[in-house]
């Protein structure tokens, strides 16, 4: 199995690696220097946004999206897929997703979106790793429709290597400096599909494989599909949990060799006032491998009006060092939007410090 993780620029982190969501090209409610005191390695990009915001021509003149954006960490995108299969399937008749790619429609313009455009604008934007156009599979899917989106990721993956690779030479990028692309496991709750996912993608060879789809079964986290890639997958290759996910997923995760994550909770759960706590009281004794080792907190709640503690001893960052329960119950009551920095700040050191105690545990 990989040990570290290799930017760009030669620079490597170890893994496990957490991404925080920053979709336009910013962690909501943050400053790039608010997510490096949180100490996570990076941030991930949505490059459908993005470059809707930026535009190709601009990325590509600054060097890649990082040097437009004055960010100097590590950066990943994603293929811009998902947000584009929402907005064509809720399009009704002006949206297609057909083998040649997705059509759809914004502000009355019709759009045209394929996995050599998601690969091109991912070389434009020069991030660390790039993954590749996959059809997702609903988790409601039938067998039948479950094989489509196997059979057209598969079809679509193979058209994204080959413009990955001509891309490297076109830019005449040397072998150590490309960025990771990623395949994407689709199937669904079928086993036999996403054996037959793996099977396809590996043949044409990625340098590593996400979990592809929904990652939900029936109320609790598909565990039993997350094993199952990381059973058949071949054990050199990167594992990335796409959108996973909640703490404890993740711990189950890293012990079956997943390597790296991102998701939206910690910062859309911070806006809406849950906080991540570990049980432990100082950082030192925080046991990821026990269960329920964390809490959440909630500064709504009325009893907290009252608390003169941290939200967490076993954290320390800027909310925690600097303001007490019972005045961030107050300040959330009086709508102070700055406490939504602070929750965001929290949040995220929490994932933080779970990679550092994931990594050290290796
Ligand atoms: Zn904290």
């Amino acid at each position: 199995m990989q040990k570290n993780f290799r930017r760009l620029d030669g620079m490597t982190l170890p893994y496990p690696l957490f991404f925080p969501d920053a979709t336009r090209g910013e962690v909501r409610q943050l400053s790039f220097e608010d997510v490096k005191k949180v100490g996570l390695p990076g941030i991930l990009v949505n490059t459908f946004h993005l470059l809707r915001l930026v535009g190709t021509e601009k990325t590509e003149l600054a060097g890649g999206i990082r040097s437009h954006l004055g960010w100097d960490k590590a950066m990943i995108s994603d293929s811009g897929g998902f947000q584009i299969m929402s907005i064509a399937k809720k399009g009704g008749d002006n949206s297609t997703v057909t083998d040649k790619g997705v059509t759809f429609t914004i502000d009355g313009v019709k759009h045209h979106f394929s996995p050599e455009d998601s690969i091109k604008y991912q070389m434009a934007m020069r991030t660390d790793l790039m993954v590749v156009l996959d059809d997702f599979t609903p988790p409601d899917a039938t067998y039948e429709e479950a094989l489509m989106t196997v059979n057209r990721t598969t079809l679509w993956a193979k058209r994204c290597k080959a413009t990955y690779l001509a891309e490297c030479k076109r830019l005449n990028i040397p072998r150590d400096r490309r960025p990771y692309l990623i395949g994407v496991v689709q199937g669904a709750y079928f086993d036999d599909l996403r054996i037959q996912s793996i099977r396809e993608l590996t043949e044409i060879g990625f340098d590593g494989y996400g979990y592809g789809g929904w990652v939900m079964r029936d109320g609790k986290f598909d565990i039993a599909t997350a094993k199952l890639m990381a059973d058949n997958l071949p054990k050199d290759s990167v594992l990335y949990g796409l959108g996973i996910g909640k703490p404890d997923d993740i711990v189950k995760c890293v012990e079956l060799g997943y390597q790296i994550f991102d998701c939206v909770l910690p910062t859309r759960d911070a806006r809406h006032g849950r906080l991540y706590v570990y049980k432990a009281k100082e950082i030192e004794k925080i046991d990821v491998y026990q269960d329920s080792f964390y809490e959440y907190y909630n500064p709504r709640q009325a009893q907290h009006l009252e608390e003169n503690a941290p939200v967490s001893t076993a954290c320390d960052c800027e909310l925690c060092m600097t303001v007490t329960r019972a005045e961030l119950a107050k300040r959330w009551r009086e709508r102070d939007e700055r406490v939504l920095r602070l929750a965001t700040i929290h949040n995220l050191r929490f994932y933080a410090i779970l990679m550092e105690k994931l990594g050290s545990g290796n």
